[in-house]
């Protein structure tokens, strides 16, 4: 089949999927590609997404980005972990950390099966003793130095990020033109998009185009009708509330996730304000009085309009379809819990370029990606659904809904295997680590009813003494951490902003 080439890629929407895209392959194709993005200022963008993982590392260097500089720009602060609290019952806190339990290298089994046999002998105190970045987390302490390797992430302000991103991608190439797309135009015979027709009547054609129009998906879904797999009887939540407020206290490494009688709540400390928002089932929660509760519970004056925001979890059931490869919201949308989105924004662009379609587009290169797509999806969609399902909570009817539905078939296997063998694993290109769902699995309340025997081949004072050696290095290390509100302010303090 004659393909047609493609060279005339056109982003459309310049949130922070829409800039992310057009950076990375302005970035990495530049000289091979004409990028055009459109961008409406009188619609905007969905303005959070605040919270990343340490995946932005990775992609900020790709880029050549600067981390000094990129955290300056957005007021940013560093984030080791998510502390959750009320989740497994209320009261109770736990934190994920990007960190190690343990130390990998030196045992036969994960770490946390020696760790067991060490609490069923008596001895081996909290997991979360013997995990370093978490021990920072909760001490408040942060140093990112070349002699003390660090897994962390960002919290950034999501309306700076996308402008920091802007000003590396014009200057290397992209063309952005400002307008709203009034129309979208599709080949008569194929379905591929041709053009977007903006209000003004400008008409901009492409070869392929990256739908970054957020929930409306304008191309992938208005246009295309690609469909929507939905997710919501497993993820209840459907709404949030967002509002920004002056800070009380230093910034804390950790994001907050909050639970309460209908979802939860999240704080993420910026540079120069803090980030809120409430995350709610509508059906169990109206948006009043979860909007009150939001009020009632932040801390520091209000600086904006609280902003509701309603969403459908589930995935577009092709992520690329003909022409059109939607990315961020456009594509489908896992609840913020553990601030996902924005990686699968750039993990699909990176597959995108390693993979770019110059010679035309193919069925099998499309089915490749969308495979990828569902594959990384569903695992991220089960590590959500383990927070919501495995809890002690009986207080409302949301978190009994919660423990008693039917959670995928993929999750059921994994908490059995666990349940039954203290066994965890990381399959294939999954995001979420061995050490994740371990801290998750045992937060939220599961204890296993066997470890690996091997465990018990070690001397019990040997046990103690590497277990003890090991958590008296941690906490070693951490006490000789600056605090990292001063960390930053050094780092790449912005001032007032
Ligand atoms: C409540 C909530 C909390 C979140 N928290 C996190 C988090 O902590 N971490 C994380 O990784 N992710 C988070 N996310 C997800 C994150 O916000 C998004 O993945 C990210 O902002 C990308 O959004 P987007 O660019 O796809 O969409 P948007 O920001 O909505 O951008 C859409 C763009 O398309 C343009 N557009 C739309 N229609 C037209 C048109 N007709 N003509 C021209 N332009 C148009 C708009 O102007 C805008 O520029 C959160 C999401 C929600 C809803």
């Amino acid at each position: 089949m004659n393909r047609p080439r493609v060279q005339r890629v056109v982003v459309a929407g310049g949130g922070t999927a829409g800039w992310v895209a057009a950076a990375a392959l302005v970035k990495q194709l530049g000289p091979l590609l004409d990028i055009t993005l459109v961008e409406s200022d009188e619609i905007g963008t969905v303005g959070v997404g605040e919270s990343t993982i340490p995946t932005s590392r990775s992609f900020h260097q790709l880029l050549g980005i600067d981390e000094a500089a990129v955290m300056r720009a957005t007021q940013a602060t560093f984030k080791l972990a998510i502390s959750f609290e009320n989740w497994r019952q209320e009261g109770d806190r736990y934190f994920h950390a990007f960190g190690e339990n343990g130390r990998r290298s030196t045992w036969m089994a994960d770490f946390h099966h020696f760790w067991l046999e060490a609490r069923a002998q008596g001895f081996g105190g909290d997991l979360a003793d013997y995990c370093f970045e978490l021990q920072a987390a909760s001490e408040r302490r942060f140093t990112n130095g070349e002699d003390a390797p660090i897994n962390y992430a960002y919290h950034l302000d999501a309306t700076r990020y996308a402008r920091f991103l802007r000003t590396l991608s014009e200057p290397a190439g992209v063309r952005r033109v400002e307008g709203k797309i009034a129309q979208v135009e599709q080949d008569g015979e194929s379905g591929f998009v041709t053009a977007l027709v903006l209000e003004s009547g400008e008409r901009i054609e492409g070869d392929l185009f990256v739908d970054c129009t957020g929930f409306r998906g304008l191309l992938i879904e208005q246009t295309l009708k690609t469909g929507y797999e939905d997710w919501t009887h497993w993820l209840a939540t459907d709404t949030a509330i967002a509002v920004q407020t002056r800070a009380t206290e230093p910034a804390v490494p950790y994001t907050r996730a909050i639970a309460h009688q209908a979802g939860w709540r999240w704080k993420i400390p910026l540079q120069h304000r803090v980030g809120n928002g409430i995350v709610y089932a509508s059906a169990h929660l109206s948006d009043d009085a979860a909007r009150a509760q939001l009020l009632g519970a932040v801390e520091g004056d209000v600086l904006t309009e609280p902003r509701l925001i309603r969403y459908r979890t589930g995935r577009r059931r092709k992520a690329w379809n003909k022409n059109v490869v939607s990315l961020g919201l456009a594509s489908g949308f896992i609840e913020p819990l553990e601030s996902t989105s924005i990686h699968f924004v750039k993990i699909a662009v990176m597959r995108l370029i390693q993979a770019f379609p110059f010679a035309g587009i193919s069925d099998a290169q499309v089915d490749r990606f969308n495979a990828m797509s569902v594959q990384e999806v569903e695992r991220v969609r089960d590590f959500i659904i383990l927070h919501y399902h495995l809890t002690e909570r009986e207080d409302s009817a949301f978190w009994r809904q919660c423990r008693d539905m039917t959670i995928p078939d993929t999750l059921a296997e994994r908490m059995a295997l666990f349940a039954e063998s203290g066994q965890a694993y990381q399959a294939g290109d999954e995001l979420f680590r061995v050490d994740s769902w371990v801290q998750v699995l045992m937060g939220q309340g599961m204890a296993p009813q066997r470890h690996h025997e091997l465990a018990r081949l070690m001397p019990k004072e040997q046990l103690r003494g590497a277990l003890d050696s090991l958590k008296a290095d941690i906490a070693g290390r951490v006490a000789k951490m600056p605090a990292h509100a001063q960390f930053v302010d050094r780092y790449c303090g912005a001032g007032e902003g």
